[in-house]
């Protein structure tokens, strides 16, 4: 009995950081709030998402964008909204769309829910007085979801948007396995991950800037259209007259 009972509570142990592993930071899961990580599938069409800014490589993907007539979301960090107004004013006027992914990029995880809530709340007010617009999505820095991160974007209507294929950007690849990435697993409805910006503010995003023709021609190839995530997700859950610009 006196070998077991250790054995046990290790085992409990390790269930409960498996349960808490799924349920905050499994990009699917479920369990503590409604999740989209995969748009509807009957459009034939994927949406393309960037995380991290504004930065000035921002520019550089909205010039992309532009030249290939893609529109994108870009999920943007306040701190970062504040350091670069005139770059998330060009991503909006640009008709790209806009969600929350925190203040300074903290995991929601190791936070009191008043910083949590703080967090959303102060970039919300950020983004809307910046750029006019205020977002409809949110994402959690490393996809990290807690009961208070739900309860600060319910009371704020946000939806939860992660991502089902990821082009693995933050990690020292070239160009060419970004695109692969983002290529092999993209299929109709796939949201795909990627980043304008540094959370750490050390990598500048120039291999996915060199990516991103090379993905946006590939998805087109495998006839996939480039579509806005709003036009993925179900449309009672996204309604498009609250994207009003608030300031009209
Ligand atoms: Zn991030």
């Amino acid at each position: 009995m006196r070998l077991e009972l250790p054995i046990l509570a290790t085992g409990s142990v390790a269930m409960a950081a498996a349960a808490l592993y799924y349920a905050t930071v499994a990009v699917r899961s479920q369990w503590l709030g409604r999740t989209y990580w995969r748009g509807r599938g009957d459009r034939n069409a994927v949406a393309l998402t960037f995380d991290d800014g504004p930065s000035p490589d921002t520019e550089r993907i909205l010039d992309v964008l532009g030249a290939h007539e893609a529109s994108a979301t870009f999920f943007m960090v306040g701190r970062e909204v504040e350091s670069f107004p005139g770059i998330a004013q060009r991503v909006l006027a640009e008709g790209h769309e806009v969600g929350n992914h925190s203040y300074s990029h903290p995991s929601y995880l190791f936070q009191r829910a008043s910083e949590t809530d703080a967090q959303i709340r102060h970039t919300q007010s950020i983004i809307a007085e910046t750029t006019g617009v205020r977002p409809q999505m949110a994402r959690p820095p490393y996809g990290v979801r807690t009961p208070a991160y739900f309860l600060a974007t319910r009371a704020l209507d946000l939806q939860t948007v992660q991502w089902d294929v990821a082009g693995f950007d933050w990690k020292r690849i070239t160009a060419q396995r970004i695109a692969d990435n983002v290529l092999r697993k993209a299929q109709p409805g796939s949201i795909i991950l990627l980043h304008d910006g540094d959370s750490a503010g050390k990598n500048a995003r120039k291999n996915t800037v060199e990516a991103l023709p090379l993905i946006i021609r590939g998805l087109r190839d495998r006839d996939l259209q480039i579509a806005p995530l709003s036009r993925l997700l179900p449309e009672k859950t996204y309604n498009l007259t609250k994207v009003k610009r608030i300031h009209d």
